[in-house]
C-alpha cells in the first residue's frame, strides 16, 4: 500500500468543531492508517479556527470503528523486535526516562497513585489490559475498568477488577457501587466521537473531592505544529477528536471540576517518530517499520529530547496532562 503521497485537500462539506461547535476550520491533514495499516482509506482532519482542536471530518459511525483496532491494540508497539536495539540505544532510553521523571507531569502522576487508599473507588476509562487498575489495587482501592475492547473485560473480571464495556451503561454501574473518588482517562478522550458528553458522564460518576487525571496528545504541541499529517499523535483513524488544553479545561469546569494542574511532557519520543514518518513520506527512510520505531533509536531520541524539553517549558510538549478535582 503506497500512502506516501496523500491526495490534495478536498472540498468536502465540513462538520462543526465537536469541541466548541465553531464552523470555521482549516484542513490540517489528509492521511491514512500509517501506524497499523488496518485500511487503505484516506481520512481528513480539520483544525478548529476558534479553539485549535483537531478533529476528523465525517468520522465513521461508532459501531464501525472496531475494524480500525488491531487485535492487540497498543499504539506504542510494532513488529520490530527488541533485539534490534543496541547498547547505546538502551542507554539513551534510560537517560531519556531519567530526565523525564524530573518533570511535573511525572511527579503529579506519582502523587495521584500515592494518594490512593482502601477508601477509594478508582475508575479507569480506557483501561486497556489494566496496568493502572493493578497499581491502584496494590494500594487497596476498589477498581473499575471501562474499555471499548470487550475481549479485555473477561480478563479484567478474572483478575478481580470490575470490567465494564464502554458501550454499556457503565456510569450507572459505577454509581451503584457508590461513585468514584479517583478517575483516570489516559489517552482515551481522543478515541471518542463526543468528548464533551463523555466528560459529562465522567462527572456524573464522580463524588465530591474526586481527583481526575486526564492525558491526551497535545494538538498544540511541537510535533503537531512541525509535522502536520506526519504527527505521531494523530494516529488516524483511531484518534477522532484531539481537544486543545483550553477547551478540555473549559469542559471540566462546566461539569463541576476545578482544574488544579495543566502541564506537558518533555518526551522526545513523539518528535522522533513524527520525524520518522515525515522522512518516510519524503523517501528519506525506505523502511516504514524503521520510521515507526525511530523513538527506539538512541540518536533520534537524543536529538528529540532537547526539543521536547524546550517545548515543555513553553507548554508545547507533545503530551498534555490535566488534573482536576470535583467540587
Ligand atoms: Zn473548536
Amino acid at each position: 500500500m503506497n500512502t506516501r503521497n496523500d491526495p490534495k485537500p478536498s472540498q468536502l462539506p465540513r462538520n462543526a468543531c465537536p469541541a466548541c461547535a465553531c464552523e470555521q476550520a482549516k484542513v490540517f491533514a489528509l492521511t491514512s492508517d500509517i501506524a497499523h495499516e488496518t485500511s487503505d482509506e484516506t481520512f481528513e482532519y480539520l483544525r478548529c479556527s476558534r479553539c485549535s482542536t483537531i478533529f476528523m471530518n465525517h468520522p465513521p459511525a461508532p459501531e464501525k470503528m472496531g475494524r480500525f483496532y488491531p487485535e492487540q491494540y497498543d499504539q506504542h508497539v510494532f513488529s520490530l523486535d527488541t533485539e534490534s536495539q543496541g547498547r547505546l540505544d538502551r542507554l539513551a532510553e534510560k537517560f531519556h526516562a531519567k530526565i523525564c521523571c524530573r518533570y511535573p507531569f511525572f511527579k503529579l502522576r506519582q502523587n495521584f497513585f500515592n494518594r490512593m487508599s482502601p477508601d477509594d473507588l478508582f475508575l479507569d476509562y480506557g483501561c486497556g489490559a489494566g496496568e493502572a487498575l493493578n497499581q491502584a489495587r496494590a494500594r487497596g482501592a476498589q477498581t473499575v475498568g471501562v474499555d471499548f475492547v470487550d475481549a479485555l473485560l473477561d480478563e479484567l473480571n478474572k483478575q478481580g477488577h470490575r470490567g465494564l464495556s464502554a458501550t454499556s451503561d457503565w456510569a450507572s454501574d459505577v454509581l451503584a457501587l457508590g461513585g468514584a473518588s479517583k478517575i483516570r482517562l489516559n489517552h482515551s478522550l481522543e478515541h471518542v466521537h463526543d468528548p464533551r458528553s463523555l466528560l459529562k458522564q465522567i462527572a456524573a460518576t464522580a463524588n465530591p473531592g474526586c481527583r481526575l487525571q486526564l492525558s491526551v496528545p497535545n494538538p498544540q504541541g511541537l510535533s503537531a505544529t512541525l509535522f502536520g499529517r506526519s504527527w505521531w499523535g494523530l494516529e488516524a483513524p483511531r484518534h477522532l477528536v484531539l481537544v486543545s488544553a483550553k477547551q478540555i479545561c473549559s469542559f471540566l469546569e462546566e461539569v463541576g471540576f476545578k482544574v488544579t494542574d495543566v502541564c506537558t511532557e518533555p518526551t522526545g519520543k513523539d518528535i522522533a517518530r513524527s520525524f520518522g514518518l515525515a522522512g518516510w513520506r519524503h523517501s528519506l527512510l525506505r523502511d516504514k517499520n524503521v520510521a515507526r520505531n525511530l523513538h527506539r533509536n538512541g540518536l533520534a531520541l537524543m536529538l528529540g529530547l532537547p526539543l521536547g524539553m524546550a517545548a515543555a517549558m513553553a507548554g508545547r510538549g507533545d503530551r498534555l496532562h490535566i488534573y482536576a478535582e470535583r467540587a
